[in-house]
């Protein structure tokens, strides 16, 4: 069963207005409500058709796609059945979003019909900052270069005081329609290059793009707590959209440097700190470096190499501001190289003088030895 087609069904022409076409429906649909049709079996199916055509019509990305592929555009079902169920649930929406994201988004840079205009691209911006900076958060300038809305023409493209019109072949489609074998294809509108509207009197400042590319600079602050990977989005600061569409928006995405002295693990610091020999043995007072500056810490006597000691507070601030990791320090001690003839001799009286005993690493290690082998 063929079907009739929309536009007739509500007795609109094709360049009919929402509101004409709203106006159309309410007429007919009074007209033949089957509440003032009771048992006419013919008021009930022109009702049915009537809300369906309203449907399509209505809503303008479907009344797009039905204008661009007839019926086979709306329908869920290849058969061109109506479903009772209506419109908003049929597989259709899946298929024209695929449709749409290929023609309107992938290139040719056309905006849908019926002024709904393209949301502008996203911008993604690389932000190198300090490990100082990401610790504690800062502020910078970012220059942009981005396109935005042209202020002469208010984005139109369209000369100051003229308005662009509907492209007449595509009927503001921005696509045209041709056979090929059984095959119905579409391309890109030849005389408007997609846009679905032709301006004849172009506006000097964007020559007719809607658009002009500027530098800007752009505040940005970047939290306390970040790290390496993380993006900021900002809203609605990405490229303007076509034809009065919403802006894209910013990713600013961070790279974090490294530090010469320190090292990150989430919100802790880490920092490795040489000790000498006889320092880590007799224990001693030494200064360490934080994020905030110096600090003294005591070391007891008897550390190990490898000793994580705690400076509390002194880490990174989690991205909700709410607590701060703490600062390990890594004890890391130093053997003593190139001796004087004088420090050798001593280090070999120490080691007679029970060596093994002040030990006790060692001495536990080779107890295990002895056991395992004899
Ligand atoms: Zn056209
Ligand atoms: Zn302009």
């Amino acid at each position: 069963m063929s079907k009739r087609d929309y536009y007739e069904v509500l007795g609109v022409n094709r360049n009919a207005s929402d509101a004409e076409i709203k106006k159309a429906y309410r007429q007919l649909a009074v007209k033949h409500h089957p509440d003032k049709n009771p048992g006419d079996k013919k008021a009930e199916e022109q009702f049915k058709v009537l809300s369906e055509a309203y449907a399509v019509l209505s809503d303008g990305q479907k009344r797009a796609a039905y204008d661009q592929y007839g019926h086979a555009g709306v329908d869920g079902s290849a058969g061109g059945g109506y479903s009772s169920g209506g419109f908003g649930g049929s597989p259709f929406e899946d298929i024209f979003g695929d449709i749409f994201g290929d023609i309107f988004n992938g290139g040719g840079g056309g905006g849908s019909r019926r002024s709904r205009g393209q949301r502008g691209d996203d911008l993604r911006y690389n932000l190198t900052i300090s490990f100082e900076e990401a610790a504690f958060g800062t502020e910078t300038t970012v220059k942009l270069p981005r396109h935005h809305s042209c202020e002469t023409c208010g984005g139109s493209g369209a000369k100051k005081g003229t308005s662009p019109e509907t492209c007449s072949t595509c009927r503001g489609a921005g696509q045209v329609r041709y056979q090929q074998g059984f095959f119905q294809m579409t391309r890109p509108c030849p005389d408007c290059g997609g846009s679905g509207s032709q301006i004849n009197d172009p506006c000097p400042d964007c020559r007719g793009t809607g658009r002009v590319k500027e530098k800007r600079n752009l505040a940005l602050k970047v939290p306390a707590g970040v790290e390496t990977g993380i993006r900021l989005k900002l809203t609605g600061e990405g490229e303007s959209g076509v034809h009065g569409g919403p802006a894209g928006d910013l990713y600013v995405v961070i790279t974090v440097d490294d530090h010469p002295i320190f090292s990150r693990e989430g919100r802790n610091v880490i920092c490795d700190t040489p000790i000498s020999f006889t320092q880590a043995t007799l224990g001693c007072e030494i200064e360490v470096p934080t994020l905030e500056g110096r600090v003294k810490m005591k070391v007891p006597a008897g550390t190990q190499s490898g000793k994580v000691m705690k400076l509390t507070g002194k880490g990174i601030p989690d991205l909700q501001g709410h607590r701060r990791g703490d600062q390990l320090v890594v004890m890391r001690v130093e053997t003593p190289t190139r001796l004087t003839a004088r420090q050798k001799e001593l280090l070999e009286e120490f080691a007679k003088e029970g060596g093994e005993s002040v030990s006790p690493i060692s001495k536990g290690f080779f107890e295990k030895v002895k056991e395992m082998f004899d």
